[in-house]
């Protein structure tokens, strides 16, 4: 009969609120770069409604966002006024005034993750500290104040020394490394000095960097996406792939590393792991960042849920979804303008249009209003072909790259 289809709705439906979306709760992002762009789109598919804070009139997301709001995520007013008009609050930056929001949540304002979570993974060297303390493998580190410390931990540690800045790190901004005792100065300066606060870290002699991204819903529940190698190019994520080319129990490793490590912090969203894999078969963590990443860009198209979709149902208490790939195999690969303005435009633009011709790859504009930047995934039903394929665009943009089938 055709009520079969309804018996189950609650009676008393009636009187229920209305709600046009799959939830009426407001999502408000510390952030509105790409990452936030990526994340409003996905939220929009399913009506869920997105106000963003950043302070550029042009960021990323302010297309596409329900509302932006303009104003810097890092000023405790502006956070404040932001965190009221919202009815979840979460992040797509981390460098954002953590304090002000460990107060908003006293007040019972809903931050997902926690502001304790941000606390700690803005200051790198605290992050260390609180890795470690958990029992999570990391390369040797120590806090340092002046030369002599550095010098102190060239000699416990060796070269090539990694000085990293504590705070406001991204890209590789904040790193310098000093590959003798007589390099450490200008390593220091090259950071800013000590006045910025410098911690170092061991060398990590990696043979891959590989990211797991983990997702952890209100209720507690863990889903993680699978393990992706990320390669890197002055510093920046240049090439994904997925999943990563290293054996089960290198993957197994890793997973229960990211899981260990998003279980010590607390609060709802996804959580990217980067990982170092030695050559022995060893996997230590690098970092963790309390939001998507760019090495779940590819999650788009080569995974049932994607992460920016799932980071919208993990911090609105929805059901987490099928974080598995729907293709063998994916790549994504990250054009960076190096031109700013009209020539870089110009030069991404021919990019964009050369793989639009190749097929199961999807372009991503990132929306950066100086310098252009581009994310081109490709998915691969029958790996050879496509990957093939790929592999020659990949080849014209000027990068050697070697197909590796999985
Ligand atoms: P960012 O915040 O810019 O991502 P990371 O600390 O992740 O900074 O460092 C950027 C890159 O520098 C890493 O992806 C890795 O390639 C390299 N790197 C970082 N720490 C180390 C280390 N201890 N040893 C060797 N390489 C490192
Ligand atoms: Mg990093």
């Amino acid at each position: 009969d055709d009520n079969s289809n309804t018996k189950n709705i609650p009676m008393d439906r009636k009187e229920s609120p209305v709600v046009r979306g799959v939830s009426d709760t407001v999502v408000g992002v510390l952030g509105g770069g790409q990452l936030g762009k990526m994340l409003c789109q996905a939220a929009s598919r399913m009506a869920v409604k997105v106000m963003v804070l950043d302070p550029l009139a042009d960021c990323p997301a302010g297309s596409v966002a329900f509302r932006h709001v303009v104003g810097s995520f890092d000023d405790g007013d502006t956070v404040e006024s932001f965190a009221k008009r919202c009815g979840v609050l979460t992040v797509e930056i981390e460098h954002v005034d953590a304090v002000t929001l460990e107060r908003l949540e006293r007040q019972g304002v809903d931050c997902q993750p926690k502001a304790s979570t941000i606390q700690i993974i803005q200051d790198k060297y605290l992050q260390k500290l609180h890795f470690s303390q958990h029992g999570i493998p990391l390369a040797d580190f120590m806090q340092v104040d002046d030369t002599e410390s550095v010098k102190k931990a060239g000699d416990m540690f060796g070269y090539p020394l990694m000085i990293k800045s504590k705070k406001l790190a991204y890209d590789g901004r904040g790193n310098a490394v000093a590959r003798s005792q007589e390099e450490i100065s200008s390593a220091v300066s090259a950071l800013g000095g000590y006045g910025r606060g410098l911690y170092v870290e061991k060398w990590a002699p990696f043979v891959k960097e590989l990211s797991v991204i983990v997702a952890r819903g209100r209720d507690n529940s863990m889903s993680c996406y699978p393990v992706v190698e990320t390669i890197h190019k002055d510093n920046i994520c240049h090439i994904v792939e997925a999943p990563a080319n290293v054996t089960e129990q290198v993957k197994n490793l890793s997973i229960d590393i990211a899981k260990k490590a998003v279980d010590s912090l607390e609060g709802a969203g996804v959580f990217a792991v980067e990982l170092f894999l030695t050559s022995d078969g060893q996997v230590l963590l690098n970092e963790v960042a309390p939001r998507p990443h760019n090495s779940g860009h590819h999650t788009i198209e080569s995974c049932y849920t994607s992460q920016y979709e799932q980071h919208v149902r993990a911090v609105l208490g929805l059901p987490l979804g099928d974080p598995s790939m729907k293709v063998p195999a994916a790549i994504m690969y990250n054009i960076l303008g190096e031109d700013e303005g009209e020539p870089g435009f110009y030069l991404a633009n021919q990019l964009m249009k050369r793989a639009l011709s190749i097929p199961g790859a999807s372009i991503h504009w990132y929306g950066k209003p100086v310098t252009p930047r581009v994310a081109i995934i490709m998915g691969s039903d029958s790996d050879l072909p496509v990957m093939k394929d790929a592999a020659i665009v990949l080849d014209s943009f000027g990068v050697p790259y070697e197909v590796s089938i999985v």
